[in-house]
């Protein structure tokens, strides 16, 4: 490889707004804006890592100075003094100012009185403040100065991976695009691009695993290239970037499992993150945790077959799965499985594969607790009922929920998969006065953030505004769980079973 190699990242870096890559909204919306002459004073991208923030801003501070035409044009020529200079970086007007490095407010107010003076070469001078959540405070103040009152000349492009933590005094001064992460198709796209252009042979399989480690990030994605390209010396196959990788390795899915079944929520979902940071493939790690259920169910016990010398794990983790099984019924073990096939999709479809990945955990840990007997039971009395009440038609995922009991809202959080959130809910909430709107409550843990989550959660759901007000004094009303416990206690048919069972005992209620 020669001396002067340049990163993949930055050689492919796209130069104007068709080559963006997976942000079609974003580019008709800043294109359709350039053509008709609306141009703000200040805009913020944010976006995580590698999905092109600093690229948007370098074609944006092109398209505003662009030679070619003689005013702001949403196809910047790419060849004139004014283009060759921003895209390199070193354009008099075009300050490119790394906000971590920074953020004191001297440096701010220096940079901002040159703001006064006219752009020396260009239309517009303008100021690129990338991680600009970096500022301190006193250097936001002076930023918002500037901003109330722009001189005609300034064009102020803000980036930030967390503009959760941009004041909003600035956000509302600013035209705000969200860059989405990059798609697996489309980044697999690229990547094939990118790789004829260089004559790598990249295969399909190995497109495929690099496109879903980059996790919608287009830079990410291309440095596993660059890195996959110097380890194979351009023959980049699965068998490579498997390796490369460090796909989860089967011991740890063993014990990950063992966490995961212990019933301790927090352990497990810190293992996930930490395997997670390590760059393990969530798509991999459900494959890998798959073929753990359909092992640990071959060794069940009960089932009795012959001791699985063919299971892809050591004497040692065999030793750990069936300790595990000790644990659990053949049941639990079938349901996770059901779980996780259903989770396939899911993840493949989820723009955020992580938040995907915690609801699974929650929701397996869900399962591994319940108990099976009230399950069959429940099932059994289902099938017995002489009249089926016709099924309530589905309704749209568009439409708002019409939730008027603490029941339905309990219904609703399940249905929508909010686990903590119903766990919560159902377990320390007593109900005061329930009605469409409005919720007065006692929390008996008191939980900080539960009413605002919850509320928001009304809100979106609902689509209007929740009062949820809590009261002080305990009014010892049962939690929604301890009301449907005692009412599955009433059925005669279960109490018939808890006679036959004589230290059963109902744990968990589930629909
Ligand atoms: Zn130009």
């Amino acid at each position: 490889m020669e001396n002067n190699y340049t990163v993949l990242a930055r050689k492919y870096r796209s130069q104007d707004f068709e080559s963006l890559i997976g942000q079609d909204v974003l580019v008709k919306t800043l294109t359709t804006a350039i053509n008709t002459g609306r141009i703000a004073h200040a805009y913020i991208f944010t976006g995580i890592r590698g999905t092109g923030k600093t690229s948007t801003a370098r074609i944006l501070a092109k398209a505003l100075n662009c030679l070619s035409s003689d005013r702001a044009t949403s196809k910047p020529c790419g060849v004139c003094e004014n283009c060759r200079a921003i895209a390199a970086g070193q354009h008099i007007d075009v300050m490119e100012i790394d906000a971590a490095s920074h953020t004191g407010v001297d440096n701010m107010r220096e940079i901002l009185d040159a703001a006064l003076y006219r752009p020396t070469n260009a239309r517009y001078k303008v100021y690129i403040i990338d991680e600009v959540h970096m500022l301190s405070t006193s250097a936001f103040n002076a930023l918002l100065k500037t901003l109330e009152e722009p001189p005609a000349h300034v064009i102020f492009i803000l980036a930030t991976t967390e503009i959760r933590k941009v004041p909003v005094t600035i956000l509302s001064r600013c035209q705000r695009f969200d860059l989405a992460r990059v798609p697996v198709e489309t980044l697999k796209k690229h990547f094939a691009w990118v790789a004829e252009q260089e004559g790598i042979e990249l295969s399909d399989g190995a497109n495929e695993l690099l496109a879903r480690s980059a996790d919608g990030s287009v830079r990410d994605g291309l440095s596993l290239l660059d890195q996959a390209i110097a380890q194979t010396g351009g023959h980049v196959d699965e068998g490579a970037v498997l390796d490369m990788l460090k796909r989860t390795d089967r011991g740890t899915v063993v014990n990950f499992m063992k966490t995961v079944l212990s019933g301790d929520v927090n352990a497990a979902l810190n293992r996930l993150d930490e395997i997670y940071n390590n760059g393990a493939d969530l798509t991999m790690l459900l494959n890998d945790m798959m073929e753990w259920t359909h092992w640990a169910t071959r060794m069940y016990p009960s089932l009795r077959l012959t001791e699985v010398t063919s299971s892809p794990y050591t004497a040692d983790m065999r030793e750990t799965i069936k300790k595990i099984n000790e644990t659990i019924s053949l049941n639990t073990l079938s349901r996770i499985w059901q779980v996780m096939v259903a989770a396939v999709p899911e993840l493949a479809a989820s723009t955020n594969q992580k938040q995907c990945f915690d609801m699974l955990i929650v929701r397996l840990m869900h399962i591994a607790d319940m108990p099976s007997i009230p399950e069959l039971l429940k099932q059994n009395s289902e099938n017995t009922t002489p009249i089926k009440q016709p099924e309530k038609p589905v309704v749209e995922k568009s439409k708002f929920l019409d939730i008027n009991t603490s029941n339905e809202l309990g219904t609703a959080l399940q249905n929508a998969r909010e686990l903590l959130l119903y766990s919560y809910y159902s377990s320390n909430i007593e109900i005061v006065e329930f009605e469409n709107g409005k919720i007065k409550y006692f929390d008996r843990k008191g939980e900080k953030d539960f009413a605002q989550k919850l509320a928001l959660w009304l809100k979106n759901n609902t689509g209007k505004d929740w009062t949820l007000e809590p009261v002080t004094e305990a009014p010892h009303k049962q939690t929604l769980s301890e009301h449907n416990k005692s009412e599955i206690e009433s059925d005669p048919l279960v109490s018939s079973a808890m006679d036959l069972f004589e230290d059963a005992e109902i744990v968990n209620i589930s629909k």
